[in-house]
């Protein structure tokens, strides 16, 4: 078990480091590097200026969605020819 303190520390570590890096990790399981689609649908979804980002599994569930939904939303914004899929 981890108190309170120990997790705001966590956190404040791996956001430093998400800003930091080059390489874009995932807020929440750190997976690294995350795909382009990954990194675009967390723009699209979140906010395009977020410097949190998510892997595929993470921002489903973080988004109450299955993954299969958003891969479907991923095409359909490819299909848009949305230019964070570029
Ligand atoms: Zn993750």
């Amino acid at each position: 078990m981890s108190s309170t303190q120990e997790r705001i520390c966590r956190h404040l570590r791996s956001t430093a480091l998400t800003l930091n890096m080059e390489k874009k990790k995932c807020y929440v399981c750190g997976k690294t590097p995350l795909s382009k689609d990954e990194i675009g649908i967390t723009k699209k979804l979140i906010d395009k200026k977020t410097s949190t980002f998510y892997c595929l599994s993470c921002l489903a569930e973080y988004l109450e969605v299955t993954e299969d939904e958003l891969l479907a939303k991923i095409e359909e914004f490819k299909n848009e020819g949305c230019v964070l899929f570029r």
